[in-house]
């Protein structure tokens, strides 16, 4: 696709936009008096606003993800960029996005409050990528495609070479969700981002990083793409404890984590098939399992009963009688297969 493509794809409205500015962007030396944003001049440590371009977190994420700064935009939580690329490309009440399903409910959540219809494509057998009939979807009028790679509920990833192809071929903007990449072994598409100026590549720092309470998600794409959602954000969508605090545990890898939850991927799911009421555990690629088992409602009782809080995905599309079930700490996994074992004893409160 050709950058005059994607502008096309952009709503007039915001293509047209002049977005809110900042008087401190007009300044850049040390030690200003700072008398323009209406602030308390009294140091709480939290009196001014927080940079609204977000430079220096931005540079550290830069050198993270082995991205120029330019192809990066911040969220709060993933969740704002999804939020925002409906408010970019689809005028309300006219245009469609296109999503796998099932997948993140987010994406069907944004485009209704965007009055955006979305076009929900069922998974292929071993909830396998549907692309022809993901293309067959679409018309004039799509503008946002929604894929999740490895998936959520799913835990599949899909093909780099097979996403790869649809994007070449999809006439609009590719979303490409990777909250959960970090624990798979086919890992991130980013380093490929240039070769495609329709793909928006989705992370997080919710998931792998462990800071699901500090809201902060990442886009990455074209600086073109890039542009168009930092004019659209709130000035200052990411709060300064935010900026600060990621930060600081940037300073500290957390691989030591990931591997643990991907052993104990590997732990559950082998130990699982060996109770009874499990009917198959899915193959995973992301730091949970799908789990179908006889009757998921009543398991599912037990295991709150027990003080286990999973998620219920049985009414969702192909998911029926599926628990989803996180990857914990060694303990907590312990204690899963432990009320497991006292389901099919027929222990059921204890
Ligand atoms: N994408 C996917 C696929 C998810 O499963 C989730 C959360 N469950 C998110 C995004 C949300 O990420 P964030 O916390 O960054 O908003």
């Amino acid at each position: 696709m050709k950058p005059a493509d994607i502008e096309a794809l952009v709503r007039p409205n915001i293509r047209a936009l002049c977005p809110y500015s900042t008087a401190r962007d007009e300044y850049s030396g040390p030690l200003g008096i700072f008398l323009d944003a209406n602030e308390s001049p009294y140091p709480t440590g939290w009196n001014r606003y927080p940079d609204p371009h977000q430079k220096a977190l931005k540079a550290q994420v830069a050198a993270l993800k082995g991205l120029p700064a330019e192809c990066i935009f911040l969220g709060n939580g993933s969740d704002e960029a999804i939020d925002l690329l409906f408010r970019v490309f689809c005028t309300p009440g006219q245009d469609n996005a296109v999503a796998i399903s099932p997948s993140y409910g987010m994406y069907a959540v944004a485009a209704d409050i965007n009055d955006v219809q979305m076009r929900s494509v069922p998974l292929g057998p071993d909830f396998s990528l549907p692309a022809e009939a993901l293309l067959d979807a679409c018309d004039g009028r799509t503008r946002l495609l929604f894929l999740c790679s490895p998936n959520n509920p799913t835990g599949n990833a899909f093909d780099p070479e097979e996403i790869a192809a649809l994007i070449r071929r999809f006439p609009g903007i590719v979303v490409l969700d990777e909250a959960y990449a970090d624990f798979s072994a086919r890992g991130s598409m980013r380093a490929r981002l240039a070769e495609f100026p329709n793909l928006v590549i989705l992370q997080t720092f919710s998931k792998a990083w462990g800071l699901a309470a500090l809201r902060l998600g990442m886009a990455f794409a074209d600086p073109y793409i890039i542009a168009l959602l930092s004019r659209v954000k709130y000035p200052y969508n990411i709060n300064q404890a935010a900026q600060e605090l990621v930060s600081q545990a940037l300073a500290e890898p957390v691989d030591g984590h990931v591997a643990t939850i991907v052993a104990e991927r590997g732990r559950l799911s082998a130990a699982l098939p060996a109770f009874g009421c499990v009917r198959r555990v899915y193959p995973s690629d992301a730091n949970f399992l799908l789990v179908q088992v006889d009757d998921a409602d009543r398991l599912y009782a037990h295991l709150l009963a027990d003080g286990i809080i999973v998620r219920n995905r049985t009414r969702v599309p192909l998911c029926a009688d599926c628990l989803r079930i996180t990857v914990g700490l060694p303990s907590e996994n312990d204690q899963v297969l432990k009320s497991f074992e006292a389901y099919e004893k027929g222990d059921i409160h204890r």
